[in-house]
């Protein structure tokens, strides 16, 4: 690659999160002389207030499932008690040391760190705290912020910032929202012995994925206990006098008290206030910022990668969009991202793993729209002694003309596990017969995948 020395750096990166850091580390070891600059914790929000912390958060609330499942296998189990600040304490002290490990990573890439908040002041410069620095490249990787509501009341909610640094977890929480973070948080609140109710505004929570997995979540959590409620949402949230906690006014007229309200109502691009528009850089309606297919905005120097860009916001496609930055610029490799067949997961409990289409978006990607649906549901093995009544649910939907795989969903334990592995056979275009002729792993959940015979509808051969 060719470095210009016109400028101070070739890419200076705005934001230290998993896209940001991935771009400026690939590009360092590729020759480049790169810059990020970090206004708050290194590793973004994945590491510091997302992914990596809700993990743990899970783990330490799945106990009270393993604990009450234990009795079935002989176990007698005794007093059990929760310190809330006790798990703050060891997951604050994982984070500093991921922290660590990202500022050696660039150390050792040769990246510099500039800590502040940076602005853009041309197309070719940027500030920090009153110090310029000029690039050929500036690498826009500021993220998402949570999205609160305006209504009356909004500053007694949280969002899923504060949720982890909270001194204390109250007895009553009411999580707004059903979306990823929604639905995860009901799942580690009422794990950790909490009293919790989900509202969503919209028929069934979890909009976008396939609809009996949808259905199956909620029919699980409300059998846990989770008060979930659909088509409610919020007016107004009032201080309640005499006590420490809340009255949220519902928009069907009724009322409902809470100690703690957190809004998971989604996440809006970061991309205002730091000079962009000024600099030519055309943003979308919802503030995400518009590029082409090498993450160029419409000022050519000027790219942007992730949760910025309002796409698909995960980690794993920033990280993958961060090294098509730095292949393209400084590997004189140029190179795009495709975005079909990405996997996801949901950390609810029990946890939701998918890949590809839903089975009514699936109607529209198969031949002539004709779609095979295979599905099944069945209790898991341990549930046989663990007494615990939660089916598992799995579908694949299978294009009936090419029998290719369209999609994969499962409900169920270690289901994101068991997902990554199927997607490697979704990306590679295997078909349903590909599936047949690979051999169960016994016994486990994830053989279902290879052993479904009958697609729903179809009557059974006699
Ligand atoms: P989501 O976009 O997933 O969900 C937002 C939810 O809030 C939806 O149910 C939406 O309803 C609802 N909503 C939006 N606006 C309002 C409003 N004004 N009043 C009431 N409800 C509203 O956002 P999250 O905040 O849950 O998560 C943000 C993103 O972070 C996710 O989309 C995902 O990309 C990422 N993430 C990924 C995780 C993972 O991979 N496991 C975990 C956590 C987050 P409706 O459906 O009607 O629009």
């Amino acid at each position: 690659m060719t470095t210009s020395t016109r400028y101070d750096y070739d890419l200076f990166t705005i934001g230290a999160g998993s896209g940001g850091v991935r771009a400026a580390r690939m590009s360092g070891s590729f020759g480049a002389r790169v810059a990020v600059a970090e206004s708050s914790d290194l590793g973004g929000t994945c590491v510091n207030l997302g992914c990596v912390p809700k993990k743990l958060f899970v783990y330490a609330s799945s106990f009270s499932r393993e604990f009450a499942d234990a009795r079935g296998f002989g176990w007698t189990v005794g007093e059990r008690e929760h310190s809330w600040p006790q798990l703050l304490a060891a997951k604050n002290q994982e984070i500093e040391r991921l922290n660590g490990i990202y500022a050696r990573l660039l150390h050792n890439a040769g990246v510099d760190i500039i800590r502040g908040r940076a602005r853009v002041v041309d197309p070719h410069t940027v500030e920090v705290d009153g110090q310029r620095f000029t690039a050929a490249h500036i690498l826009v990787a500021t993220g998402s912020w949570p999205r609160m509501p305006g209504i009356h009341g909004a500053e007694h909610a949280i969002s899923s910032n504060e949720i982890f640094h909270l001194e204390s977890l109250p007895r009553r929480i009411t999580i707004v929202g059903g979306g990823y973070i929604g639905v995860e948080f009901a799942g580690i609140f009422h794990g950790l012995g909490r009293q919790v109710t989900q509202l969503y505004r919209g028929r069934m929570f979890l909009r976008g994925f396939d609809d009996d997995i949808r259905a199956a979540l909620a029919g699980e959590m409300r059998r846990a206990g989770v008060d979930l409620r659909m088509n409610v949402n919020v007016n107004a949230i009032h201080k309640r006098d005499g006590d420490a906690g809340y009255r949220l006014a519902l928009t069907d007229g009724s009322t409902h008290d809470t100690d703690l309200v957190m809004y998971a109502t989604g996440r809006a691009p970061r991309s205002r206030g730091i000079g962009l528009e000024e600099a030519g850089v055309k943003l979308g309606e919802h503030g995400e910022i518009l590029v082409d297919e090498h993450f160029r905005s419409s000022t050519p120097s000027i790219l942007a990668i992730g949760d910025v860009l309002g796409r698909v916001t995960l980690t794993p496609v920033a990280i993958r969009e961060g090294m098509a930055v730095a292949n393209t610029l400084f590997n004189n490799a140029p190179t795009t991202v495709d975005y079909e067949y990405i996997p996801t997961g949901v950390f609810s409990q029990p946890p939701i793993g998918t890949v590809g289409y839903s089975e009514h978006d699936a109607h529209a990607h198969a031949a002539r729209g004709r779609v095979d649906v295979y599905v099944s549901e069945f209790r898991p093995m341990k549930h046989t002694l663990s007494g615990r009544e939660e089916r598992t649910l799995m579908k694949l939907l299978v294009c009936r003309d090419s029998d290719r795989v369209l999609g994969a969903h499962m409900l169920g334990p270690d289901a994101p596990e068991i997902i990554q592995g199927v997607a490697i056979a979704l990306k590679c275009g295997a078909t349903k017969a590909q599936f047949d002729a690979t051999i169960g792993l016994h016994p486990s959940a994830a053989e279902e995948f290879v052993t479904m015979r009958q697609p729903r509808g179809d009557v059974p051969p006699t």
